[in-house]
């Protein structure tokens, strides 16, 4: 097993807008390398804990670490995103005029910590981490191609390898199969859990066959808290999971 302890850990978080709890003591811990689904009804604070963790929406109290070194409320957006956590939102945000390889060229060049030496995006290890990447989302062969001319499915897993460039440690990602077809929904599943072990992947969803095609660990979120977590299978048969799901 490749997990060694927590990589994010949130203790006790609470969020208000206006006076509305949108998270309520949240706790919530990712073990490295862990692959965990996170589902709720519509409101139950995916979005707003995502915002969190990537520093964009700031809690009026409790923790948020990233492993045990970091803690993420002393830092801003874009110094949360170079310790190595990646967002991928909805909907994709790839250069559609350039080829599949320039966006992955260009997620690198954009890494801030490369930028003093724009000559090193031609690096042979740069190359090397691009047709690794290429492998990994399966656009080996449309490298050359504009990304205009992808699919939707493709042009999502495009934008994953754009995130993977930097090697990130921890993912989120939100909704990555809504507008997919079947066979794209099973390349992602087969993507997103190729990753886990490498990095920490988190995924907001909401279509369960997905969920339960992927995810060891499974966290339900409603009202701001945790209602339930564990397999698939234990938080389906869970009273108040299903009372919340079906009550909906
Ligand atoms: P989910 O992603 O699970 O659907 P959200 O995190 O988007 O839930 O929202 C949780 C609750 O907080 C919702 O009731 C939503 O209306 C409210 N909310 C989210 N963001 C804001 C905001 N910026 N201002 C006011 N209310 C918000």
């Amino acid at each position: 097993d490749v997990r060694h302890g927590p990589i994010l850990y949130l203790e006790d978080v609470n969020v208000s807008f206006d006076g509305f709890k949108a998270i309520n003591n949240l706790n919530l811990t990712i073990d490295d390398g862990e692959l965990r689904c996170i589902i709720g009804p519509n409101g139950a604070g995916k979005t707003t804990m995502m915002d969190i963790i990537t520093g964009k929406t700031r809690p009026d109290t409790g923790s948020v670490w990233f492993g045990s070194r970091h803690n993420l409320l002393t830092k801003s957006e874009p110094d949360i995103a170079s310790l190595g956590i990646g967002r991928k939102f909805q909907k994709p945000t790839v250069f559609e005029a350039l080829t599949v390889f320039e966006n992955l060229e260009l997620a690198m060049a954009t890494d801030k910590r490369i930028l003093p030496t724009l000559t090193a995006i031609m690096k042979p290890e740069f190359r090397d981490r691009i047709d690794e990447v290429l492998e990994m989302i399966g656009l080996k062969q449309l490298r050359d191609k504009p990304a205009g001319i992808l699919s939707h499915g493709q042009k999502q897993w495009l934008e994953i390898g754009m995130l993977l460039m930097q090697k990130p440690r921890l993912l989120l990602v939100d909704e990555p199969v809504a507008g997919m077809t079947e066979q794209e929904m099973e390349r992602t599943a087969e993507l997103l859990t190729s990753l886990a072990g490498k990095q920490s992947v988190v995924v907001v969803e909401h279509d369960m066959g997905f969920v339960r095609s992927i995810a060891r660990q499974v966290t339900v979120l409603h009202q701001g808290s945790v209602l339930a977590e564990g397999t698939m299978d234990q938080v389906s048969n869970d009273p108040e999971v299903i009372k919340v799901y079906l009550g909906e």
